[in-house]
């Protein structure tokens, strides 16, 4: 079973960084990229690391109940799903801060010690994004503004987005910084959208909010595939949805969405996620 926490630890090798975390990268997720950089290597012996990037889009409450009963309303990432792989997650925390905080470091709440928004920014840990960056890689974050503060001066690009009552513009505003942070030649981009996670709280149309998360999704794959950059989208949810009336599960499970961009399709990509469905169904 594969875990929040060997998130960072994957994206840490595919750029062959070191990390210190002990959860093991994910082999599904490298294999995609592995697969393909011998087919570029095939193509274009001159292909260096600038032409590789990784777009990681956390989406807020965004865990495999949602995924499987709202299944009809997330064409653009279902179809993700048939070019890429599947794995359901553990999850590491019921709450936002410190499950973005364990996604983007490899380390478990009680590690990374960031459990409120309060301690954002105090932690002496630095995140994925910011080890990235040290390493001369372009990295741009878009996310709410308190969480965007400490990372400014940190990284390159860092987008803070205000909070709203219309979360739908909020998580428009983030697809729109998505695209920025592509034009500006990033290459490991985290964004988070909210728009599952208000409507869950709200007790609102949950199947709104999934078209609508699915159109930014979709939105955001068409914006990468106008570049030339071999992509590998990495999309997960947080934690268990907050429904009204139920309390969060500690066993919940979120989905790990993982897809090659740019590349020549492999079968060999979408025979590991027929395999995992089988598995895990
Ligand atoms: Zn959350």
């Amino acid at each position: 079973m594969c875990s929040l926490l060997q998130i960072a630890p994957t994206i840490a090798k595919m750029f062959a960084i070191p990390l210190s975390s002990d959860a093991e990268p994910l082999n599904e997720v490298l294999q995609l990229q592995n697969q393909n950089q011998i087919q570029i290597q095939n193509q274009n012996q001159n292909k260096n690391n600038s032409d590789f990037r990784v777009v990681l889009i956390v989406i807020d409450s965004f865990d495999c109940n949602i995924f499987r009963s709202f299944a009809s309303d997330f064409p653009e990432i279902n179809a993700l799903v048939d070019r890429g792989i599947l794995l359901p997650c553990d999850t590491v925390s019921t709450h936002t801060t410190p499950a973005i905080a364990s996604i983007l470091t490899g380390l478990p709440p009680e590690s990374h010690g960031i459990t409120t928004e309060n301690d954002v920014g105090k932690s002496n840990i630095d995140s994925i994004l910011e080890i990235i960056d040290a390493y001369g890689f372009k990295t741009a974050a878009i996310l709410e503004e308190k969480g965007a503060e400490p990372l400014k001066n940190r990284i390159s690009l860092v987008f803070p987005v205000r909070d709203r009552e219309d979360i739908m513009s909020y998580d428009s505003e983030v697809a729109r910084d998505v695209i920025s942070a592509l034009s500006d030649g990033a290459v490991m981009i985290f964004a988070h959208l909210r728009t599952i996670d208000r409507f869950a709280h709200r007790a609102y149309d949950m199947h709104v909010a999934a078209r609508f998360t699915d159109a930014i999704v979709g939105h955001i794959v068409r914006a990468i595939r106008t570049t030339d950059a071999e992509t590998i989208l990495i999309m997960c949810g947080d934690h268990e949805a907050h429904t009204q009336n139920e309390t969060p599960d500690e066993e919940a499970r979120v989905p790990l969405i993982a897809v090659p961009l740019n590349t020549q399709l492999s079968s060999a990509a979408i025979s590991i996620s027929d395999k995992l469905m089988e598995n895990h169904d």
